[in-house]
């Protein structure tokens, strides 16, 4: 097999919720390595390392969850929650994450950070996770207002596919790099109509 055929049968993937463990398995191995080397060194680079360590593993369960448990489970386990994604689906300007929970998720995110220093080891590895689960709540309604083309273009138009064209790609709401790395990525060539940005916006020009 040559590298553009092997190249090839990556990107025609369909990697399953197994794989994508696998997968990320393999990339903690490397990062693990990399944190115990540093852990003796300096503390500032430490922890930033940890951080976005825990940080970026909340998007990969981010990702997941969207991909796996929100879509793809529809017929054989109905439920709640997957019956309130299908309504944020159908309604895009429905968010059921209000403003004064954000606030309180994000105020406990202070506290987490303030506990993080305090006890200078590797619980900043669940701050960053639990700062990537604060992260995505923000990022999610940042996403849904029409300013955030100016400061997220990439995300936004990944998640305005996932709502009106792709159910089955796009998943990723902090990040695209998982789609690219499962390829789940929307093809960059396609462009949104105003008849979607209607239906994705609403009337409200905000
Ligand atoms: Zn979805
Ligand atoms: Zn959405």
């Amino acid at each position: 097999m040559n590298t553009r055929s092997f190249y090839l049968s990556w990107k025609s993937r369909k990697f399953s919720e197994t794989q994508c463990y696998a997968v990320l398995f393999f990339l903690l191995i490397p990062a693990s390595y990399l944190i115990i080397q540093l852990e003796s060194g300096n503390r500032i680079l430490f922890h930033g390392i940890v951080f976005s360590s825990g940080f970026t593993l909340f998007t990969f369960f981010e990702y997941i969850a969207h991909r796996f448990w929100m879509h793809g489970k529809e017929e054989k386990h109905p439920g709640k929650r997957l019956e309130l994604h299908k309504h944020h689906h159908t309604h895009p300007t429905e968010l059921k994450i209000t403003a004064s929970m954000r606030n309180c998720l994000l105020l406990a995110n202070l506290i987490l950070v303030a506990v993080a220093c305090w006890l200078d080891n590797y619980f900043t590895l669940f701050t960053g996770f639990y700062s990537g689960f604060v992260g995505y709540c923000f990022m999610h309604v940042i996403l849904h207002k029409r300013w955030a083309a100016k400061f997220f273009p990439a995300l936004q138009v990944s998640h305005i596919h996932h709502h009106c064209k792709y159910p089955d790609r796009c998943f990723g709401i902090c990040t695209t790099r998982w789609d690219q790395l499962f390829n789940t990525a929307s093809p960059k060539e396609i462009k949104i109509s105003e008849r979607i940005l209607q239906f994705y916006f609403g009337n409200h020009d905000h």
